[in-house]
């Protein structure tokens, strides 16, 4: 009787705390769904209103104005560039709520260079000056226009549930991600030292390749690091039908480009992904001039740092070698150039800490819409945000796609826009939807009391 009577009482008590649960997703659900057509309508104005690297002035300003209005201390103006002239800057809203974790969620806010061609209704025809003065078409193709809806969405809703967390809550929107810029202007504006060192940092980025309403995630490297690379190749200039006094430049750059294909295939490790890439190759004049130098421009993609240490050192071994062996004067040696500035580390997401998101997004999408979604080559500067991984940090894909469209590509092999493609469309419902439940189910996991 009373083992069955205990049964009893612990059963009720589950019942209980069960029925609290739905209570509190219920909350949750109607929260939302509350705040949807605003979010919706705020995603529409961000994407046709979109604003190239560099220069997020509005989109920074409607982002800290969102925040203060919920609330949270707001600081604008956040970031400390080596180019002058720029005016995208970014924004931190901190929220302090007890003691517990600080848990920072990013946002990035810069849209690119693009034409838009998606024949959505909330299409962007903005046109605005790059960092050269000229005039292009802006477009929101990477969907950081959806990460800004569903930070203010997020940040809302921990406000709301403010009761259920505990800690300092950072939401930190970056600019100029697209030129891997931004997260270290901020740090080098002291992001660290005048907010909470973070215990976490989360971010999500949308993804064409995964339907609306799933999600997906990477546990360790995710995303390469990025360094850029420029080769000066020299030669010695003359009349292009007199080779025999000159050192052909042309020639030297065509055979440096073939062999630098090498470097991956038989200096690296298979088990270390590496792509190196020359995007482009300018020289010369007129067809019968030799010129006297030819310009390369590289991109070098790798997950671990030693790689990319001797990778960079294999190049430049390779570039001043062969113009050695083509007889160029050592004077004339090419000038390789890493732009360390511009470089940007790889996104690891730490995987215990990638691990516990997984578990929420299971819990609350069902094990059915998460996936596990390889690692690319492609990059991101979030990964400073960790601080050359001390801080765990986890970047989770948000399912963006129509699932329609989804199904329909996968029947008939024709391949989805990926990001930054003029044809990149979001499904606003449910990917907004799924993207404010997820960030916010994270924060509350991290920071639970
Ligand atoms: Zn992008
Ligand atoms: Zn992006």
């Amino acid at each position: 009787m009373r083992i069955a009577g205990t049964v009893r009482l612990l059963t009720s008590a589950a019942a209980m705390l069960f029925v609290a649960t739905i209570a509190i997703a219920a909350d949750w659900e109607k929260l939302i769904d509350q705040d949807l057509p605003r979010l919706t309508e705020t995603y529409k104005r961000l994407h046709a209103a979109p604003e190239l690297s560099y220069f997020e002035e509005k989109t920074a300003a409607f982002v800290a104005q969102e925040l203060r209005q919920l609330g949270f201390e707001v600081t604008e103006h956040i970031g400390k560039y080596q180019q002058p002239g720029l005016t995208g800057y970014g924004v931190v809203g901190m929220l302090k709520n007890g003691n517990g974790p600080v848990v920072l969620v990013r946002t990035d806010l810069d849209a690119l260079p693009v034409a838009e061609k998606t024949g959505v209704p909330y299409a962007s025809k903005a046109r605005m000056k790059n960092e050269n003065g000229e005039e292009v078409l802006v477009m929101h193709a990477c969907g950081h226009d959806v990460h800004i809806t569903c930070f203010v969405g997020t940040a809302k809703l921990l406000v709301a549930l403010k009761n259920q967390w505990k800690g300092t809550l950072l939401m930190v929107a970056q600019p100029a991600e697209e030129v891997i810029a931004g997260a270290k202007a901020m740090l080098a504006d002291n992001l660290y030292q005048r907010f909470p060192k973070p215990t976490y940092a989360i971010a999500m980025h949308d993804n064409p390749f995964l339907p609306a309403g799933t999600v997906g995630y990477t546990p360790g490297y995710a995303l390469a690091s990025s360094t850029p690379v420029d080769i000066l190749v020299r030669g010695v200039g003359g009349h292009g039908s007199k080779p025999e006094s000159a050192k052909d430049p042309v020639v030297l750059a065509s055979q440096l480009v073939m062999v630098l294909q090498t470097v991956v295939s038989r200096e690296n490790s298979p088990f270390d992904p590496v792509v190196l890439t020359v995007g482009t190759i300018h020289g010369g004049t007129k067809r019968n001039i030799i010129p006297d130098e030819v310009k390369l421009e590289l991109t070098l993609r790798t997950y671990k740092e030693d790689v990319r240490q001797r990778i960079l050192v294999s190049i430049d071994r390779i570039a001043k070698g062969m113009a050695a062996a083509a007889g160029v004067p050592a004077e004339r040696a090419p000038v390789v150039h890493v732009d360390e500035p511009m470089a940007g580390p790889p996104t690891f997401n730490d995987p215990a800490l990638t691990e516990r998101l997984v578990h929420v997004f299971t819990s609350l999408l069902g094990a059915n819409n998460v996936f596990k979604v390889d690692p690319v080559m492609g990059s991101e500067d979030f990964g400073f945000f960790s601080l050359n991984q001390q801080i765990p940090a986890s970047m989770f894909w948000l399912g963006a796609t129509d699932p329609v469209k989804f199904a329909e590509s996968k029947r008939t092999g024709t391949p989805l826009p990926f990001l930054h493609s003029p044809l990149f469309a979001p499904l606003p419902e449910p990917t907004i939807r799924m993207g404010v439940r997820l960030m916010t189910a994270v924060v509350l996991d991290l920071m639970q009391k």
